[in-house]
């Protein structure tokens, strides 16, 4: 027999908007039921040292941060289950999803946090290489690279400001990317072109991750042209991989609004999406921060927008 869960604050999702949601939403007593996927805790479990979360002098670590995240949800009473929802229906409240299991939860209010992840190249050296000199975050992971060499690939806005930004620490910074010209807005490859600490590798591509196995260190990078006809090999210390992000909502296409990459689009200053009830918080509908401590604020906002929701009576709330 399928038993239905029941909840006034459906949360999906445990990453750092999701746990911040459901610690709000547990201490204004709304009993939020969370579930979560096959990587509880999110995009910060596959990073390693996390010094910039606030309130932590010493270098932490993202698995741990999550954890405690974790145990401070339940402790106030979120209730957590593991669960690939694989259906929703957002057209009438309570809304309704369906798990892989054949759990069904529903939930007078719904928060999505369900993240993003990042996108990869692909190469088997890439991913012996994560969290030990390849990166998909120069915020997070820059500082660790001061008088180095690295490489971003990309050719977008992300790539050329991390880029950018990575001229604060690392001593020459290359910008590889796979055709003649960049995709950045103008103003970013003026900087760009202006700054010194930078080299352009037009024209091609990524095909293997090369270093050290004991330490696991990245020392340099083999290249091929795009043509196919040249190969180069470059000294880096580290890799920033900024070939854009993809948002985790396809579970919600043709229910909520989104932009034209996915990501959930939300009332500006709030968490609302389209459908009144239902929330958004978190990298699934911000393209432009991505960090744990936004993440964190914006699950914030979406137990509040949820609990003034249901203060207010529900639909009759929505502005
Ligand atoms: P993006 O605009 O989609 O650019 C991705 C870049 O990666 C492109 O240059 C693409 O090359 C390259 N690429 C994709 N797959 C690749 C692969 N397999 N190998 C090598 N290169 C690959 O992504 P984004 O830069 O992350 O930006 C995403 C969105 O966020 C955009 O709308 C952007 O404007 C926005 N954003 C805005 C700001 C800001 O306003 N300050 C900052 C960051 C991001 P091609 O050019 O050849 O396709």
């Amino acid at each position: 027999m399928v038993i239905k869960k029941q909840s006034r604050v459906l949360i999906l999702g445990s990453g750092p908007a999701g746990l911040t949601a459901a610690v709000y939403a547990s201490r204004a007593n709304l009993g939020p039921v969370l579930v979560h996927g096959i990587q509880p805790g999110g995009q910060m479990t596959i990073t390693t040292d996390v010094e910039n979360y606030p309130g932590f002098a010493e270098v932490i670590q993202g698995p741990w941060l999550m954890d405690q995240m974790r145990a401070q949800a339940e402790s106030v009473g979120t209730e957590m289950f593991s669960d690939i929802v694989e259906s929703v229906d957002l057209s009438k409240r309570p809304f309704v999803c369906v798990g892989d299991s054949g759990q069904v939860f529903e939930g007078e209010t719904l928060i999505i946090s369900t993240g993003a992840q990042a996108k990869w190249l692909g190469l088997e050296s890439e991913g012996s290489y994560k969290g030990f000199g390849v990166s998909a975050c120069a915020t997070c992971d820059g500082f660790f690279f001061k008088g180095k060499t690295v490489a971003v690939v990309g050719g977008g806005n992300t790539a050329v400001e991390e880029a950018l930004f990575l001229t604060n620490f690392a001593s020459k910074v290359w910008l590889i990317h796979r055709r003649d010209k960049l995709r950045a807005e103008k103003l970013l490859q003026d900087r760009l072109f202006a700054n010194k600490a930078v080299e352009i590798i037009w024209d091609h591509k990524v095909e293997e991750v090369v270093g050290h196995s004991n330490p696991r260190s990245v020392t340099g990078l083999r290249l091929k042209s795009v043509s196919g006809a040249s190969r180069r090999d470059l000294s880096v210390d580290g890799l920033f991989v900024a070939i854009g992000h993809t948002p985790n909502t396809q579970l919600f296409e043709g229910q909520l609004d989104m932009d034209e990459e996915g990501y959930i689009v939300t009332a500006p200053d709030t968490t609302k999406t389209n459908i009144p009830g239902v929330f958004a918080a978190g990298d699934v509908q911000d393209k432009i921060y991505r960090q744990a401590v936004t993440a964190a604020g914006s699950g914030c906002m979406a137990a509040l927008d949820a609990e003034k929701f249901l203060a207010d009576g529900g639909a009759s709330a929505v502005s």
